[in-house]
Formats: structure tokens, sequence, C-alpha cells
């Protein structure tokens, strides 16, 4: 299992955004001016999440899901899904072991999980 932090240390820039793009932006059909401007911001929010001190003793896992054409993230704790996140602000996460029960590459999964942090940032 694997960590955010150690995600964003092992994968490209530029093919977490690509992957981001595709899985995210494309659809919404943004222009140019806009796309940059996300790829500033996901580059920025990236290297913040990078600085923040190690956070290594939580209980919880972050649980990332795939349905119907939707992911979703939330904790788990012991394997058992919380659905109530305000537990745990986004700066947290970024330490906790990461669970999947499908297949994805890395940088599809810290596109994946960028997203839904970014969201509450
Ligand atoms: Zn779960
Ligand atoms: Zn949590």
């Amino acid at each position: 299992m694997k960590t955010l932090r150690e995600l964003l240390t092992k994968c490209r820039y530029k093919t977490i955004f690509n992957n981001y793009y595709k899985l995210f932006l494309k659809q919404k059909n943004l222009s140019n001016s806009a796309i940059i401007e996300a790829d500033l911001y996901l580059s920025k929010f990236i290297n913040s999440l990078k600085s923040l001190p190690p956070n290594g003793n939580s209980s919880h896992e972050l649980h990332v899901t795939y349905s119907e054409g939707e992911y979703g993230i939330h904790c788990d704790v012991d394997q058992k899904c919380l659905d109530n996140e305000s537990h745990c602000p986004y700066q947290d996460k970024i330490d906790l072991l990461i669970r999947h029960d499908f297949k994805i590459s890395d940088a599809e999964l810290s596109a994946v999980i960028l997203y839904y942090i970014a969201q509450k940032n």
C-alpha cells in the first residue's frame, strides 16, 4: 500500500496533470486559459501538500472507490468505511495508506485523490 505523498514523489507532474485533464477537465470543454489556470492551481496545490510535515500516526486509510463511472474517496478505519469526512481535513490525507479495489495506474490514482481533496480546499 502506498500514500499520496509517495505517489506525488514517484509520478511526474506532467503525467498526473494529463490524467487529471482526461478524467475531470476534458468533458468540461474549458478554454485554453482555464486549462492553464487549472494546471497552475494543481501544481501549486501539489507543492503545498508535499511541503506538509509527515503525519504518519493516523489509524485511517484512504479508500478510493469507482462505481458506475464515478470515483469517490473516503476514510476507512479497520477496513470499515466512514461516510463522514469532516473528522479528517485534507492536510491529514497526504500520509494515509491508500486502498483501492479496482485497477488504476499511480498517476490516475493521484489525479483522482487530488481532484476530491482540492474540492474541499
Ligand atoms: Zn471504505
Ligand atoms: Zn479520516
